[in-house]
């Protein structure tokens, strides 16, 4: 009798313990959180030792349970508890789901917790070895103070979470403080996000093509597809407002796929002209990315070498073997790769080397002030020989002017686009815009400030992104 009642006591404390613990990692679950956080909250406690509440969310998790399965992502969780209990300061660990952990730290004050959020950044942002993969994540923090920020435990979860969420809006790979300007930034954010998400799903985002012309012939050579978004009641929103909010939440691999499949389908139909289209970092790292373009292709049924993909030399900071395997798979079905922007970033000449590019896009501010700036003729020319030399082809943007054309002409560069010949316009106008720059008619002298020009020329900003300190 005495050993059963033992029993179902150490059962009653087994269940006990399972409710208010994870069983993969054995931390304390979001039921045991939810109990740290109100004692904590009941606690009196001081402005000048505040106690820190962490909301840690990892970064890049999602890509690697997806890719390796879910056994090597539940390892990778449990070596993520490892180094996070390992940094031994004086904390709380706990797991609150998914890849969401939250760390309570009691009465070390903002420049201890501070300093403590940045070795849990750090720690996690070295590889994991999990058997032969090598496997690199890394984690956001938001940080929210009691009681500087709240004293209710709801309140400071959401203050800290409100830290995170801008921690992932400023690039990830970094923590933030709650501050009250946030507030409204993040509510903002949230808002368009979910506009945008429902502008897609309805329809109301578009394509709009930029000719890209030889330099030589006049003929045009393909067209870029840039995203357009008319939100009603608005105007337009151009892609520079729409991007980093879509990478911040990964709705942008959304966007690329739609943009593929719908570039793909519009181009079908111009006989074997070239369509560009402009892949976001965080998709081009997707393990599967090669297999998703190939996919569209066979559903469109167009010509592999009829489609460019376009991507930031940012795809190869930090890359993993998911990126070269990417393109080195794309290329091999006949898909082309241009590295955009070329010039404004790191412009490591070394990527050069180590990636198979088919072509350079010189970015436009080497061509804005082209004229009596021979510095930058002198670029511009170095790096038209170099592209050259390596079997890669020129496109310089934003050419504007006939008068940039003709000394990019004269630096052999190969593709102009820009406003001299049109900016982007919706698809029903390609037939005609070609008509018309291969035309025997001139161009017309198309600047950005007219008012037939871009839509992003117009385009009043929705958001103000500037960044949480
Ligand atoms: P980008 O790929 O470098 O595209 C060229 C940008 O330069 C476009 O801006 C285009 O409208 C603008 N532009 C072209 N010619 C001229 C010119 O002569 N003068 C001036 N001042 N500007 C010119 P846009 O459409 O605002 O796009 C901005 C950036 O947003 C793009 O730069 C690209 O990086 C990104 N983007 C656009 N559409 C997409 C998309 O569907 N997916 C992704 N991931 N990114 C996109
Ligand atoms: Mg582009
Ligand atoms: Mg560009």
């Amino acid at each position: 009798m005495g050993s059963d009642a033992t029993e179902s006591r150490e059962a009653q404390a087994r269940i006990a313990f399972l409710a208010g613990h994870d069983s993969l990692t054995g931390l304390p679950n979001r039921s045991g959180f939810q109990d740290a956080l109100g004692t904590l909250c009941r606690t009196v406690r001081t402005a000048e030792r505040p106690s820190a509440l962490f909301y840690l969310d990892l970064d890049g998790f999602k890509a690697v349970n997806d890719s390796r399965g879910h056994l090597v992502g539940d390892r990778l969780l449990r070596a993520v508890t490892a180094r996070l209990l390992a940094i031994g300061e004086p904390h709380s660990l706990f797991r609150l789901g998914g890849d969401e952990f939250a760390m309570v730290v009691r009465d070390l004050g903002r420049p201890a917790a501070e300093a403590l959020a940045a070795r849990v950044v750090a720690e996690l942002r070295r590889p994991f070895q999990i058997d032969e993969a090598r496997l690199e994540v890394g984690v956001s923090v938001g940080i929210a103070y009691m009681p500087d920020d709240a004293i209710e435990p709801a309140s400071l979860l959401m203050r800290a979470d409100l830290a995170l969420y801008a921690a992932k809006a400023d690039g990830k790979g970094c923590w933030r403080t709650f501050d009250p300007s946030l507030e409204e930034r993040v509510v903002r954010q949230r808002q368009f996000d979910l506009d945008m998400r429902a502008a897609l799903a309805a329809d109301e985002m578009e394509l709009h093509y930029q000719p890209l012309v030889d330099m030589r012939s006049g003929r045009v050579a393909g067209f870029e597809a840039l995203l357009r978004w008319n939100k009603p009641g608005y105007g337009w929103v151009s892609p520079g407002e729409i991007i980093p909010i879509a990478e911040a939440t990964g709705f942008i691999v959304e966007i690329g796929r739609w943009a593929l499949r719908r570039a793909c389908t519009d181009a079908r139909t111009w006989s074997d002209l070239k369509i560009a289209v402009n892949i976001s970092s965080i998709h081009v790292r997707m393990p599967g990315f090669h297999a998703e373009v190939a996919a569209v292709l066979r559903e469109t049924g167009l010509a592999p070498d009829r489609l460019e993909i376009e991507i930031t030399e940012s795809v190869l900071l930090d890359h993993g073997p998911e990126v070269l395997e990417n393109l080195k798979r794309l290329r091999a079905t006949g898909v082309r790769i241009a590295l955009d922007d070329f010039g404004t970033g790191y412009s490591s000449l070394s990527y050069l080397t180590e990636f198979p590019f088919d072509k350079v896009k010189v970015d436009r501010s080497f061509v804005r002030d082209l004229q009596g700036r021979p510095e930058k003729v002198a670029v511009v020319e170095a790096i038209a020989r170099m592209a050259r030399a390596l079997s890669m082809s020129v496109t310089v943007e934003g050419v504007e002017t006939r008068q940039q054309l003709d000394v990019l002409r004269d630096k052999r560069c190969d593709i102009a686009q820009g406003f001299l010949y049109s900016p982007a316009r919706p698809v029903h106008e390609v037939a005609a815009l070609i008509a018309r720059i291969e035309g025997a008619a001139p161009p017309p002298s198309v600047s950005a400030s007219d008012p037939d020009g871009s839509p992003t020329a117009d385009a009043r900003p929705v958001l103000s992104l500037a960044r949480a300190s």
